[in-house]
């Protein structure tokens, strides 16, 4: 899709379910099960949505999904099912991994981080070979120190062979990848947690990775229970959405399972969200629920 004289794409790596109590912490099922209906696991069905940005000049993939180093068993668990591998993601765009010069990873849970590597030659390695992997240096620490509660989230052989081979940036607060391209902390879901906020020719944009991963996460209360600073995100996500909505920017949400980007109005404690149409997307919704042909062989 054209967004001023950038190309963006939403390439869906997988769907997969999590429990629909802890995506909604202290919000009861009464009022989130009528617009997230859940299985008989109580879980609500999500995505891993990945934005593609090319600038013209350089090509930014933001997040990599859960990847494919996943056992049967734990496949089940979180009804994974992958629709591209770290090697065909780029396919549905013509693009090949070699071609990304810049991966910006949100945080490093094991469904933004899981497909920054790849097993090759029973080896772990960097699934995009050129590309630099923008991570923020305080949410890097804290994967190695993270306690009980936090550290089930965090698989080291998801980042540290980036650091092995030399690919990794590591940044401490906002920063620019490339011109029209920024990192930007915002805290909440982790203390690092970082979205991606992107401008081109007056037009505006944001992914805002897990600080809203759904559009029914939009009200500001409605904080996952995933979130080790939910009163931060509470906060930003006010924040944002009210810039988001007065601006009239692209906002772009992570694990929607339907069509992932849109505008949003903010009118006094509403908040709506207007998806683009679903011809905007390089996939259809029924290709992505994941039963029919795998994405990489479409189109
Ligand atoms: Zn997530």
């Amino acid at each position: 899709m054209q967004f001023g004289s950038f190309d963006l794409s939403i390439i869906r790596e997988c769907v997969f379910k999590l429990d629909g109590g802890a995506m909604f912490g202290v919000v009861p099922k009464t009022l989130w099960s009528k617009q997230s209906p859940s299985d008989d696991q109580n879980r609500v069905v999500l995505a891993c949505n990945l934005l593609l940005i090319d600038t013209g000049s350089k090509k930014i993939l933001v997040e990599t999904g859960m990847g494919d180093r996943w056992s049967e068993k734990e496949k089940e668990r979180f009804g994974l099912k992958s629709l591209v591998t770290p090697g065909t993601m780029l396919d549905q765009v013509g693009l090949k991994p070699a071609d990304i010069d810049f991966v910006i990873i949100s945080h490093l849970h094991f469904d933004h981080a899981g497909g920054a590597t790849i097993m090759r030659d029973g080896k772990i390695v960097p699934s995009f070979p050129n590309a630099k992997y923008v991570v923020q240096k305080g949410e890097w620490d804290f994967a190695f120190v993270a306690n009980a509660r936090a550290r089930a989230s965090y698989r080291p052989d998801d980042f540290v062979p980036l650091q092995e081979a030399g690919q990794l940036i590591l940044v401490e607060g906002d920063y620019e990848v490339v011109p029209g391209v920024w990192v930007k902390v915002t805290g909440g879901h982790t203390s690092h947690h970082q979205v991606v906020y992107f401008e081109s020719n007056g037009e505006k944009g944001v992914y805002f990775a897990d600080i809203i991963p759904t559009k029914t996460h939009l009200p500001p209360p409605w904080v996952m229970g995933y979130d080790h600073h939910p009163l931060i995100s509470c906060d930003i996500k006010s924040e944002w959405l009210a810039r988001a909505s007065a601006e009239k920017w692209l906002v772009v949400f992570d694990h929607e399972a339907g069509i992932p980007w849109g505008k949003v109005l903010v009118e006094g404690n509403k908040y709506d969200f207007a998806p683009l149409p679903e011809s905007s997307l390089d996939f259809t919704l029924s290709q992505a629920k994941g039963q029919g042909k795998a994405l990489s062989s479409v189109g």
